[in-house]
């Protein structure tokens, strides 16, 4: 019997886990791993730098039984399932980094590599809140904010593997509008990422505090904690309004540490995404709370391992 190893790679960490073929977890590590402070270097040492961490993190857990299949989810566009790296919007430096086909060369076995988002997605589809669905809308609230979409029953990419990039879609166009990462302005990310949340309440109150401390202090009473998480919620509901109405989709689900403040931030969520629809579809959509507790992106993985498995 064969193992799978799936990783899930956010903005400040790697996590790693080793699954048995019944579904039992036997290991599993998180190690830092902030790629985007190498923003400065070449693109082969910024290659090489990611490669050296993920198989550094990988080696204690290649022991004893053999490893079947590696499947892997990071934050950047991939061209379909051929696990090549596009580009990736904290590491300029890198395009069309064959992820898959190096690290597999390293580590002597199969790899599957796929846009972190739409590994929580197909995560949320097989294990979470998407069972039995068809057609799913995949929200991540986390460093950034990241979109997986589920079409009839299968992850859908894109041509160039940049679909879904719900993050940046413009939301706010006045002069107030937020900058963005991604060099725009007024994107979702912005305002309802856990980075955005922590940042708008620091530039409100002076006091710096992580997304769950604002959280923990909106609990308390403090109205400027409850206003930017508030916040959050009306331009996801507004972003998530206009993504309905072109694609139909009636169920959504949304993962990420910026869902510990779900109760605040649901109803001005889901108050704008009705304002905003159009008549025939306004109170017919579901917005999910994942149950996975952020474990949907290395359930994603795992799956995209496991797809690829030698017999
Ligand atoms: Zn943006």
């Amino acid at each position: 019997m064969t193992d799978i190893l799936a990783a899930d790679i956010g903005g400040t960490h790697l996590r790693l886990v080793r699954i048995q073929a019944n579904g039992t977890i036997t290991s599993q590590t998180k190690v830092q791993a902030d790629f985007s402070r190498f923003i400065s270097d070449s693109r082969t040492a910024a290659e090489t730098h990611i490669l050296d961490t993920i198989v550094h993190a990988c080696e204690p857990m290649l022991a004893g039984n053999s490893i079947a299949a590696f499947g892997i989810g990071f934050p950047g566009f991939f061209i379909g399932d051929s696990g090549i790296l596009a580009a990736s919007p904290n590491l300029p430096q890198l395009h069309n980094f064959a992820l898959s086909e190096q690290l597999g060369k390293r580590l002597g076995i199969k790899v599957a590599a796929q846009n972190d988002a739409l590994c929580a997605a197909i995560g949320e589809l097989h294990c979470g809140v998407g069972q039995g669905v068809r057609n799913l809308l995949h929200i991540t609230l986390g460093t950034g904010v990241g979109g997986g979409l589920i079409l009839d029953g299968r992850p859908y990419t894109g041509e160039n593997g940049m679909a879904m990039e719900f993050g940046h879609l413009r939301i706010a166009y006045d002069g107030q509008a937020r900058f963005c990462g991604c060099g725009g302005t007024g994107c979702v990310e912005a305002y309802a990422s856990a980075t955005a949340v922590a940042d708008r309440y620091r530039e409100k109150s002076g006091v710096t505090l992580d997304s769950a401390g604002v959280h923990a202090a909106a609990v308390n009473g403090d109205e400027r904690a409850v206003q930017v998480i508030d916040d959050a919620g009306l331009y996801l509901g507004r972003a998530l309004a206009e993504t309905i109405k072109l694609m139909d989709i009636k169920i959504v689900s949304i993962s990420g540490g910026l869902t510990g403040a779900w109760d605040i931030f649901y109803p001005s969520l889901i108050q704008e995404m009705d304002a905003q629809l159009i008549n025939p579809l306004k109170g017919r959509i579901k917005v999910l709370r994942s149950s996975l507790n952020d474990r949907g992106g290395l359930l994603g993985a795992a799956e995209l391992a496991r797809r690829i498995q030698q017999p």
